[in-house]
């Protein structure tokens, strides 16, 4: 067929994945010009199209600079390339955005300011310490996007005009902040300001409000300070009294505290820091990296623990503060009070955390899209999500199989949710306890807002078996098709997802608490396991749980239910030995409950093992956080001592009777803790691994998937893989969600895209 004589040959690239908010159209622009192509680069709601008119210079050669140059934050997902003819053109273009209805592309998450930008601070004459800079390779994107596609109007930065200087960069191709959405400078942006109480203090000029900021916190007062995704609060972190006071007002008990550290050299004399951390510490995404701690220097900080959650400055605010303190460390937590949400609001921020501080410093730009600060923990070298939020969030997960319209919601604690567009999981950032009535409050209106961003309509509702979740109520009260998905199948699903594995695997699904089948409560489960379901192989002996959720919080109770399995009447003796300072008349009422199976849930899950063993070691008699004791046994292991505590599986189930004996001995004979907390890690490692053999001679599977929260405990992750891979096992962490309930939904959608595919055939 002739073409028109008028036409040119052209090739239109379409690219998916991300490629908004991270400078890419000006990237495009720059390499199609260096080329000597003619043509137009365009944002759709879908991608990136390119359209390059034929030149003599191979299209490849472009695709290898493209993928080659791309900027940091952006993550190419495909990439097709189709001969076009065109009318001929004279220049290379930045076409305007069109909104198309077809799909939708990535939305970037916020970006740790960067280099340049710092440097800027210093130097360009309408931004000497501008203290909300940023440019196409930095500053906030999802906290602050309301709409697609990603043009200012659509983001929390529309009530602010650029100023001529502004414009003249935004629309100059050679300019680093070439369409930056957010650009601004001193002349109109957005500004800090200090509030003492509802009062705003006479000051806009930054240089004031640091310091001031800075004053009061060598006084040792706590600050709320806006971040990206939310407020913080900070203090001295070197002042005991001050942290201490921050901890108490908090409601924060003994759990740890984050800590910003002025730089990766003051932060090496706190800490141990491998290649991977210090590349984590300093990358765009800015976590806080949970680090070996080097002294006690941080003691009130990380509550006699020894690892410590660092974070290096990411906002220009967090250099200019540092600029003027003297200490080397804030403490750097949320800004929210025990369980709610971290607050984002300048109003609700003086009313909710009033209890904690008197000064607000705060910005003149909204956060719409809530996102705490990400955790991140290094496990067998590779870096593991221990919250998924800042910098991470809302970047999909990439699957080879359709889940559109599948919306999963999560277990109830640490709840995230996850949303099915195309072959695109999207993981909601971390939400939290949805017990917390404020937390559901914000569980809900984010599955609203993500809804609508995503252009997402969902037809069907994965869901926990856990009638209870609030999370499975939410999901049966929409009304939608509903696949509920067994808890401890949704963390091996979640798992397997992210690595693309779609065939049989043999699953170590370890944690504290699911739902099981048989209605006993799960968290020791050995599996095998596939998207659509499951056979369960191995679990620990259940033990019953007298009180049942009580004895979580008073982990005696699990320690005098294993004595009453193993002793019999002599229990008693035990306990009276062991717990003198509970009254006699309790704990006979226990022992009495357990004798008549009054109350007594049955668990399998490994959380409450290790909960009665660091009771037994003195450790921890009334948790004040979440897996407490599992973390203090684990900080006071011997890693390198190899004893272990009998393990004897008898048809798949562990049996924990000379576990007991022995271990009762040691804590008779008063051996070190750090000896027995490694003769347990070791056991549980023995077990888990006893079972993959077993679980291997029946099946023949070699790969093993491994998650639940226990896979948080570094020494027993580190001790399964490597045995496992000495085994010739090739094993799967979790390398994209969290393998603690904060990756349930993935697992769910996971299952469920695939029920849904089977039932369809
Ligand atoms: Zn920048
Ligand atoms: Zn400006
Ligand atoms: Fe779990």
């Amino acid at each position: 067929m002739n073409k028109p004589t008028t036409q040119t040959p052209a090739f239109l690239i379409t690219i998916k994945g991300l490629v908004q908010g991270v400078g890419f159209r000006p990237f495009v622009y720059r390499l199609a010009t260096r080329m000597g192509y003619h043509g137009w680069v365009e944002n759709r709601t879908d991608g990136v199209i390119i359209l390059l008119q034929e030149n003599g210079v191979l299209v490849d050669r472009f695709l290898e600079a493209l993928k080659n140059e791309v900027p940091a934050a952006s993550d190419i997902g495909s990439v097709s390339v189709e001969p076009v003819s065109c009318e001929p053109m004279h220049s290379f273009e930045i076409a305007k955005s069109k909104e198309t209805k077809t799909g939708i592309t990535e939305i970037c998450p916020d970006i740790a300011v960067c280099e340049d930008c710092l440097m800027d601070m210093k130097s360009q004459p309408h931004r000497i310490g501008y203290s909300l800079i940023n440019c196409t390779h930095c500053g906030p994107r999802f906290s602050i996007i309301q709409n697609l596609p990603y043009d200012r109007p659509n983001t929390t930065m529309a009530p602010f005009e650029m100023c001529e200087v502004c414009k003249a960069e935004y629309d100059n191709i050679s300019d680093r902040r070439f369409h930056a959405q957010p650009v601004a400078c001193n002349h109109c942006g957005p500004v800090y300001l200090i509030f003492q109480d509802e009062k705003m203090l006479q000051t806009t000029a930054i240089n004031d409000i640091v310091s001031e900021t800075a004053s009061r916190l060598t006084k040792g007062q706590i600050v709320a300070l806006k971040g990206t995704g939310g407020y913080h609060l900070i203090c001295d972190g070197l002042n005991d009294s001050a942290v201490l006071s921050l901890r108490n007002r908090k409601k924060r008990d003994g759990k740890p505290l984050a800590v910003m550290f002025r730089n990766l050299s003051v932060l090496k004399r706190f800490a141990y820091i491998g290649e991977t951390e210090k590349n984590l510490l300093q990358s765009w995404q800015r976590p806080v990296v949970l680090l070996r701690s080097k002294n006690n220097l941080l003691a009130a900080i990380n509550s006699g623990l020894n690892t410590i959650g660092a974070i290096l400055p990411y906002m220009p605010m967090h250099y200019l503060l540092f600029q003027e303190l003297e200490t080397h460390a804030i403490v750097f937590t949320s800004g929210n009070i025990s369980e709610e949400p971290v607050v984002i609001d300048d109003l609700l921020a003086k009313k909710h955390l009033v209890e904690v501080t008197n000064t607000f410093i705060t910005y003149n730009r909204e956060i719409y899209n809530r996102v705490d600060d990400s955790v991140v923990k290094v496990i067998s070298g590779k870096p593991i999500l221990i919250r998924r939020s800042r910098g991470f969030v809302p970047k999909p997960v990439k699957l080879n199989f359709d889940t559109e319209g599948i919306l999963a919601v999560g277990a109830e604690f640490k709840n995230t949710f996850c949303i099915g567009k195309g072959k695109q999981a999207i993981l909601s950032q971390h939400i939290g306890d949805l017990k917390n009535m404020e937390t559901h409050g914000f569980f809900t209106e984010s599955i609203e807002r993500f809804k609508r961003l995503f252009r997402f309509e969902p037809t069907m509702i994965a869901a926990d078996l856990h009638p209870d979740y609030l999370s499975t109520q939410y999901a049966s009260a929409t009304g939608f098709p509903m696949v509920k998905v067994q808890h401890h199948h949704a963390h091996i699903a979640s798992c397997m997802a992210e690595h693309n594995l779609d065939e049989p695997v043999i699953g170590l699904s370890f944690d504290g608490t699911g739902l099981g089948e048989d209605g006993k409560i799960w968290g020791s489960e050995v599996m095998i396991a596939d998207l659509t379901g499951y056979s369960r192989l191995a679990q620990m002996e259940y033990i019953p749980l007298p009180g049942g959720d009580k004895a979580v919080d008073e982990p005696w109770r699990i320690v005098l239910s294993l004595l009453q399995k193993v002793f019999g009447e002599n229990c008693h003796a035990y306990a009276e030995q062991l717990f003198p300072e509970i009254p006699t008349q309790r704990r006979l009422q226990i022992i009495e409950a357990l004798q008549k199976n009054i109350n007594c849930p049955l668990s399998s899950g490994l959380g409450r093992l290790f909960d009665a063993v660091a009771t037994l070691c003195g450790l921890c008699m009334n948790p004040t956080f979440e897996a407490e004791g599992p973390m203090r046994l684990e900080a006071v292991a011997d890693k390198r001592n190899k004893a272990s505590y009998t393990v004897t599986i008898s048809e798949g189930i562990w049996q924990l009777e000379p576990l007991v004996q022995e271990l009762m001995k040691d804590i008779e004979n008063k051996k070190d803790i750090g000896l027995v907390s490694a003769k347990l890690h070791n056991a549980v490692a023995g077990f888990a691994i006893q079972s993959v053999i077993a679980a291997t001679k029946e099946s023949g599977i070699k790969k093993v998937a491994l998650s639940g929260g226990s896979f948080q405990n570094k020494i027993l992750a580190e001790k399964i893989i490597k045995s496992l891979e000495k085994k010739n096992f090739t094993t799967f962490m979790h390398a994209q969600a969290p393998p603690n309930d904060g990756g349930i939904s993935l697992g769910q959608l996971a299952v469920a895209a695939k029920r849904r595919r089977i039932s369809c055939v």
